[in-house]
């Protein structure tokens, strides 16, 4: 078969001309030129085609709308300059203007209709062409591909975006007023085509069409009984039935300090009542979340392992991420970072620093190796006798030892009851200002070890303990955290202009 001849028969059927490359198995940028595309590959541009070319390309200036008769029998016209800016239109008049992302993602639902009429073109080329045309692999450029192709391009160009698989995604959904009834004709079909296999209509599926309606599995004899080869062309093209935006994830990261004894890392509720009023969660999420998303409700705060209620932490502070999902913003200028750090602070219970928008593929970072990290404890600890310089000797630690420890009886209710083993690195006692009753104790652990019964032993459930070193009861009266392990996220200073 020539090219000339697939496509004269084409166009006696109303294939548009890009569908008439499309069963020239054009490739990538053939598609920008259609008219030079298809005179390379050997066709004849007729006058009418050229003109029609024209009035095409002058649109940009001046809507010139050709009154059109009919529309492509194979795509519904989807490739039609009309129907592109009803696309464009369409994507404007949603919030799309809402978000900042520089990169779209593309997702087009398209009617059912047009899969049934790709198996009955690919019939009628059978019919017309014989052996020529293969019954397993079809004879076009599938129009799901040819959109990517073609569609993509043109849509991230009006919009001015660039295509990335981690943009804002726009969903968009196509409909045609055939589709109701072609389908109602494909569960008809179906039940001739796989008897015993009946299906529902709402068990007909795109899946479903793409893997058995091949000339190889269903003959043409059959289908032609309920849908007509070739498939006829429209007097009306596709039109948009919705379009859905949804952002992409943004991973927001930085370090807190927490400088309350009264206050918990989640909210915290005991049968549904709250225990507290505020915690770091909420006051971080508060503070941040509004710039990036209108539901804020959806945030995920994830930190490197957390406090007790009454623990401050201190020095660098701790790595936290916030996981904002459907963000309309994907950047944070240092501005606005030292803004959200200065509202946290006015909470006066938690303060903020090193705030950035990190990759997607980092924020998983805050989990690594938190087993495996070193904490940084600072612990106040009181003595019921004065403290001896044998008991000082005794809290000076500098090779590493390791200490069973059962889980601890005020956590039981919410872990398993383990006896497991942590390792200290280093213990340092020194008096707290000459007070031979307090003790103030630099501490270095293996993450995960429970320091207040590291101090006090818990009735021999930690050994050894401070306790059973010394040979003497000791509590803790105050604990803080001044320093995590984790080298992340990177340090930056956002008080210093760009
Ligand atoms: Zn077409």
């Amino acid at each position: 078969m020539k090219n000339q001849e697939l496509v004269d028969y084409l166009m006696s059927c109303g294939v548009c001309k890009v569908c008439q490359l499309r069963y020239l198995r054009a490739r990538g940028s053939e598609y920008n030129d259609i008219h030079k595309s298809l005179q390379r590959l050997g066709v004849k541009v007729t006058e009418d085609q050229v003109e029609d070319e024209d009035n095409v390309i002058s649109t940009d200036e001046q809507p010139l709308k050709k009154p059109r008769l009919t529309h492509c029998s194979t795509c519904l016209g989807i490739f039609s300059e009309d129907f592109q800016r009803e696309l464009i239109e369409g994507i404007i008049a949603s919030e799309f203007g809402k978000y900042d992302s520089e990169g779209i993602v593309l997702a087009i639902t398209m009617p059912m209709s047009l899969q049934l009429r790709q198996l009955s073109m690919w019939f009628a080329l059978q019919r017309k062409f014989g052996s020529t045309v293969h019954s397993n692999s079809p004879p076009d450029v599938p129009i799901k591909e040819a959109v990517k192709l073609i569609l993509h391009p043109i849509i991230c160009k009006k919009l001015d975006k660039k295509y990335d698989a981690n943009g804002l995604v726009i969903s968009i959904d196509l409909r045609h007023k055939v589709e109701e009834e072609e389908v109602d004709k494909l569960v008809e079909l179906n039940r001739a085509a796989f008897p015993g296999k009946a299906l529902r209509r709402v068990e007909i599926s795109r899946g479903l069409l793409e893997k058995q309606y091949q000339p190889s599995r269903v003959k043409a004899e059959t289908f032609e009984k309920y849908l007509p080869i070739p498939p006829p062309a429209v007097d009306e093209s596709l039109s948009l039935k919705s379009v859905d935006l949804q952002g992409p994830m943004v991973c927001v990261a930085g370090r807190y300090r927490k400088l309350s004894r009264e206050l918990s890392h989640t909210p915290w509720l005991l049968q549904g009542v709250r225990q507290m009023e505020d915690s770091i969660e909420e006051i971080i999420i508060r503070s941040v979340g509004p710039h990036f998303t209108e539901t804020v409700p959806k945030i995920t705060f994830m930190s490197s392992g957390r406090e007790d209620v009454d623990v401050r932490c201190l020095g660098k502070g701790r790595p936290f991420v916030l996981e904002i999902p459907n963000s309309r913003r994907s950047t944070l200028t240092r501005e606005q970072a030292l803004a959200m750090e200065q509202a946290v602070d006015t909470s006066g219970k938690v303060s903020i620093l090193n705030l950035q928008v990190v990759p997607r593929e980092q924020a998983m970072n805050i989990k690594t190796g938190e087993e495996q990290k070193r904490k940084y404890y600072r612990a106040l600890c009181a003595l019921k006798e004065p403290a001896t310089l044998e008991m000082l000797q005794k809290l000076q630690i500098s090779e590493s030892f390791d200490i069973q420890q059962k889980t601890p009886i005020r956590v039981l209710h919410r872990r398993p009851l383990h006896t497991r083993p942590r390792t200290i690195y280093s213990v340092k006692a020194r008096l707290q200002r000459d007070n031979p009753l307090v003790l103030v104790i630099d501490i270095v652990t293996q993450a995960g070890t429970y320091i207040k019964e590291l101090v006090h032993g818990e009735f021999g459930r930690t050994t050894p303990s401070f306790s059973s070193i010394i040979g003497k009861p000791i509590d803790i009266q105050a604990l803080d955290v001044v320093g995590i392990d984790l080298d992340w996220p990177p340090e930056v200073d956002n008080s210093v202009a760009q």
